[in-house]
């Protein structure tokens, strides 16, 4: 591979930027930019410019490790298997199979995904697997698939944004999270369109915005429900698009009328004439779109907030037609495949319900097995984490890092303690891999292909660009040899291409169809987007067949996917954050990320230049905070909840409402945001709330 350039996509997050890989001489790679791909035209951030240095870092783990008198010490791989199969077979034979757990990720290519779904199912038995996609657009999908029938995060591409009127932006520091996305923005505003940005905080994104509301964490559904009351009441519904594309209108339209202005006002703190004006900037163009992210995705009512958002795009008739709609920002680089192909609790690959006969009968013939041996749908990421110990007793995780990125993380970092087993894969001993009983290493995204899928829906090659240092394995290799030590010597390849013509089949028929994607389409297209059947009416030569599909950048134009084709309109009302702040905890806590690092950070903590530009955790609070807690800049500031406390210096900015403070949650330790957040679950979605707690800041004396 020496010399030779090769096309791929960053490892990180699920805008999935194209960049040109070129092998150098000291066994790593160098980022070039590839201006052919279309959603970032060679534009990258500094996380994706910076990859490379996680493929040589010193702390790259290149030998299994296996615990012995409470160290974890160098073993070869049979030794690190062979334990890892014996304590899973122990487990399954003393406990029962659902006692072993299987825990993922959203950034594993579809087929690790996919392999993993099906590794837990077909040879350990167990029901309990999910993955930690479910903290990030869960609520998203849920009322995605509750309205449209249908859940893909964009159901148009990106380029279709600048040729919008009217963008709302809710609860997403894109310029942070996805800074090259930030240019379809650029050249919306550059149109003559408009963009609204909801955000709690003053922020990067914000900044851009014409139009900022900042309410109360926790309230977009109420703010949500007020721009519908005054749709209604200022008559900007398109009534023949409600009569001919919805049903159910009535019963949303009555909740939404319960919303006064003046009532919306008093809980979102959003004053009623920028209410009035966002409806103006929204309703008045041909064209808007609503885009939420994790703002309004990670609450204990995350799915309705959701729900109020799409209520709003289908009574002014924004879905479903030429450069309108409502999409989610999904945040992980696979969170959309990822959720597709069965590392999810309740589903099957193709995006099926693992519930439904017709689905369980179609995968267990693909899988050549009887469909009455597949468990049924297991525990939430939450729930499964915090079963850890007792109902479940050994676990093995693939690419997450729960210890810094779960809700109450203190909490399941005990759990995770009191495994009688624990098995992780990583790249790097990330903080959850320091409490295993073996870790294995294995590779990471430029040595090794394997497809994943983006925001949009688009399915994409990554391709190997190295060779991976001696003494690491794919997860592939890994659950190959894992299935031949349970007794299960076949359906485990680990060629990525062979997998994905597993999952190609496995997928045809359901929601998110991929049997007329080929390795070779990927290659040769730059991407194809799903659902893309093959074509079965028999009139085409078998390849020509197998490939005529051109995939489908834009859907619900002609109808929705629900059986009678009509969007539900979902009635939801405004409901208090789980945990209200109180004398004893008065202030809000609201969490997120920072352009520098990438999730729980176990990748991005490893490269200088990142950890020089985000260093660690901080406070960031309003000057009247910091004077009522006596707090300078730069100064340790203790933020306390019910579940724990966190100290980081204090980060003072008119930027972010007096009542509200707001931490990352990048870092683990005495910083760790999540210590503090509350698991408190959405009962359709199982997403934790994550977006809004009650906390106290108290100041720290000495440290
Ligand atoms: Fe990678 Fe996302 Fe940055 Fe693009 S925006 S370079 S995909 S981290």
């Amino acid at each position: 591979m020496q010399n030779t350039v090769t096309p791929t996509h960053c490892p990180y997050c699920a805008l999935q930027c194209g960049m040109n890989l070129t092998p150098t001489a000291d066994g790593t790679v160098e980022v070039s930019e590839r201006a052919d791909f279309p959603v970032n035209r060679g534009a990258l951030c500094g996380k994706g410019r910076t990859a490379p240095a996680v493929l040589s870092s010193r702390v790259r783990l290149t030998s299994p490790l296996v615990r012995s008198e409470g160290t974890l010490v160098p073993a070869t791989w049979d030794e690190a298997l062979d334990r890892i199969a014996g304590r899973l077979l122990r487990t399954r034979a003393e406990h029962g199979p659902d006692a072993v757990g299987v825990f993922g990720g959203g950034g594993l290519t579809n087929e690790k995904a996919y392999t993993l779904g099906k590794f837990a199912r077909v040879v350990l038995g167990t029901s309990q697997i999910d993955y930690n996609g479910r903290f990030c657009m869960s609520s998203a999908a849920a009322a995605g698939i509750k309205a449209f029938g249908l859940d893909r995060g964009l159901p148009f591409p990106l380029e279709d944004i600048p040729r919008t009127g009217c963008v709302i932006l809710v609860g997403s520091n894109l310029a942070e999270t996805m800074p090259p996305s930030l240019r379809f923005f650029t050249e919306l505003k550059e149109n003559g369109g408009t963009l609204i940005v909801v955000d709690p905080r003053r922020t990067r994104t914000a900044e851009q915005a014409d139009l900022h509301l900042a309410p109360r964490p926790g309230t977009d559904l109420a703010l949500a429900l007020g721009l519908l009351h005054l749709v209604v009441a200022e008559g900007r519904v398109d009534e023949e698009y409600v009569a001919g594309r919805t049903a159910g209108w009535e019963d949303a339209r009555a909740a939404a009328m319960a919303h006064w202005p003046e009532y919306v006002e008093r809980i979102t703190g959003v004053s009623v004439p920028q209410l009035r004006q966002a409806v103006r900037m929204f309703c008045e163009p041909e064209h808007a779109m609503v885009l939420t992210a994790r703002g309004p995705e990670q609450q204990s009512k995350g799915t309705d907030t959701v729900g109020a958002w799409i209520n709003l795009c289908l009574a002014t008739g924004r879905a479903g037609r030429p450069l309108s709609g409502y999409g989610c920002l999904t945040g992980q680089g696979n969170g959309q495949g990822g959720r597709e192909h069965g590392q999810k609790a309740d589903q099957l690959p193709g995006y099926r319900k693992l519930d439904d006969p017709a689905a369980r009968r179609h995968v267990a013939e693909v899988w050549g097995v009887d469909p009455d041996s597949l468990p049924g749908p297991g525990r939430s990421a939450y729930e499964l984490l915090d079963a850890l110990g007792t109902d479940i007793r050994s676990l093995l995780l693939m690419g997450s890092n729960p210890v810094v990125s779960a809700p109450r993380a203190a909490h399941i970092e005990e759990r995770l303690e009191s495994l009688d087993f624990l098995a992780v894969c990583d790249v790097v001993l990330s903080e959850t891999a320091a409490l295993a009983d073996v870790v294995l290493p294995v590779t990471q995204w430029a040595e090794e292909t394997g497809t994943t899928t983006n925001l949009e829906g688009r399915v994409l090659l990554r391709r190997q660009a190295i060779t991976p240092p001696v003494g690491v394995r794919s997860d592939l290799e890994v659950m190959r040899e894992l299935a031949d030590r349970l007794g299960v010597e076949k359906g485990f390849p680990t060629d990525p291409e062979e997998v994905f013509e597993e999952l190609r089949r496995a997928s045809a028929g359901g929601p998110a169809d991929y049997s007329g994607i080929t390795y070779r389409r990927l290659a040769e297209e730059n991407g194809v987007f799903w659902p893309c059947p093959q074509d079965l009416s028999g009139q085409l030569p078998a390849r020509a067949a197998e490939e005529a599909h051109p995939g489908t950048p834009r859907l619900f134009l002609d109808r929705f996917a629900t059986p009678d084709g009509r969007a539900r309109f979902v009635p939801v009302s405004h409901r208090p954050i789980d945990e209200e702040p109180d004398d004893e905890y008065p202030v809000l806590l609201t969490t997120g990320r920072v352009v520098a690092q990438y999730q729980s950070g176990a990748q991005t903590r490893r490269v200088d230049e990142l950890n020089a530009a985000a260093p660690g955790p901080f406070v960031e609070l309003h000057p009247r905070l910091a004077a009522r807690l006596g707090a300078a800049e730069g100064d340790p500031v203790a933020v306390v909840s019910r579940r724990g406390r966190a100290v980081a210096p204090a980060r003072i900015t008119t930027a972010i409402r007096p009542d509200t403070v707001f931490m990352p949650f990048h870092w683990p330790g005495e910083g760790r945001a999540n210590t503090l957040t509350n698991p408190a679950l959405d009962p359709t979605s199982r997403m934790p709330e994550f977006k809004a707690c009650a906390v106290r800041l108290e100041p720290v004396t000495s440290r």
